[in-house]
């Protein structure tokens, strides 16, 4: 074990905005979980699992923190996620990639259980039931919608992204930074703040930034292999989806919205994988004339996964959550069923839906 390093100022986006219950650990949450992996007996099993259809979040967090533990001695170690056992392209170069395992080879009965970025058991498909064996289960995230589903929490809405708390915990654990660490929590910081853009990007950001860059690792190289490489098949692919893009300027009480869809057809005739949809939502939600922006990408027959983003007039989260799936109040999703038109329509019903006071303080 290494000597305990000084705990990183946590990089939360502070007091400003967070509504009362959204506070994120206490003390008493940190001491617990680091008591959990503190007590683990020597041979200890520990299972890592994130979100399904896994972003750099997840994967990062989940990569980057089993990185730490194997730092920490911990060797019984694997890392997994529910579905397909794809790694998105994107990703195949993460340090730590070594630690997956297909779902279905996942440990049965971990000791010690470890969730990264799921706001809900039903994000994680058939790895649920592994938080309720006879290990301890700990949760770590950053959705305000998280519903406490572990026996220790450490959710914090204000966090940018749940690498934020992953890298709090490690320094807590007395695990310093390396690079194949850093390039992991790194990955899953760039992608949640959008590349150092959005709101949640606070100075505390910057700082962590700073300690991960501290290490060595290159910013250039990790960008241009996360968001700017695609297949010629996919730029061909986006120039259709983008050109039957539909602008709503009266929708979502006069926000506007505006639209696009992709199906299996669609990545079949470009012989492209669902990963390349991920990327989609970034030049659709550009369009100025909308602050609600909206992406329906085909997963089956009749079902359709759909992402959401505003600019900041309207609370996306409300609508997720109104259809059945979740998110922040910027981005969120849920799973669609039945034809574009009729997914579609029920998100046109939802925004006009005003949103009440009571609404918007129970969603952050
Ligand atoms: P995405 O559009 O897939 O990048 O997701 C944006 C946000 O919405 C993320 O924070 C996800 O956690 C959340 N989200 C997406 N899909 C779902 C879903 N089916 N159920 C619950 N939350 C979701
Ligand atoms: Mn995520
Ligand atoms: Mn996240």
């Amino acid at each position: 074990m290494e000597p305990a390093a000084t705990p990183p100022g946590p990089a939360r986006a502070g007091v400003d905005g967070a509504a009362a219950g959204s506070a994120g650990p206490t003390e008493a949450d940190w001491a617990a979980a680091v008591a959990a992996v503190r007590r683990l007996p020597a041979d200890g099993r520990v299972l890592l699992i994130c979100h399904v259809n896994p972003d750099g979040d997840a994967l990062g967090s989940m990569l980057g923190f089993g990185l730490g533990l194997r730092r920490l001695g911990v060797d019984r170690l694997q890392a997994t996620f529910p579905g397909p056992p794809e790694v998105p392209e994107p990703f195949r170069g993460l340090p730590g990639l070594e630690l997956l395992v297909p779902a279905a080879a996942a440990d049965p009965e971990p000791d010690l259980v470890i969730c990264f970025d799921a706001a809900s058991e039903s994000r994680l498909g058939e790895l649920a039931g592994r938080l309720t064996g006879t290990g301890i289960a700990l949760v770590l995230d950053h959705h305000a919608s998280n519903t406490g589903f572990g026996d220790v929490n450490l959710v914090d809405p204000a966090a940018a992204a749940t690498s934020v708390v992953a890298e709090e915990l490690l320094a807590r654990l007395g695990v310093s930074l390396d690079a194949g660490i850093a390039e992991c929590l790194y990955v899953a910081l760039s992608t949640d703040t959008g590349s150092f853009r959005f709101d949640a990007t606070t100075v505390a950001v910057h700082e962590m930034a700073a300690r991960l860059l501290a290490t060595g690792i290159r910013p250039g190289d990790i960008s241009r292999r996360i968001f700017d490489s695609r297949p010629f098949g996919a730029v061909r692919l986006f120039g259709e989806v983008l050109g039957r893009a539909r602008l709503e300027p009266a929708a979502a009480a006069g926000h506007g919205l505006v639209w696009t869809y992709a199906t299996l057809d669609d990545l079949a005739r470009h012989d492209q994988r669902p990963y390349v949809l991920e990327a989609l939502i970034d030049p659709v939600r550009c369009t100025a004339e909308a602050d609600v922006s909206c992406v329906v990408k085909q997963t089956g027959p009749a079902e359709w996964a759909v992402s959401l983003r505003s600019k900041g007039a309207v609370d996306v989260s409300r609508v997720a959550v109104a259809l059945g799936g979740g998110g922040h109040r910027l981005a969120a999703g849920f799973t669609g069923r039945g034809t574009v038109d009729e997914v579609v329509d029920r998100i046109r019903t939802e925004l006009a839906v005003p949103a009440t006071r009571g609404d918007i303080d129970k969603q952050r």
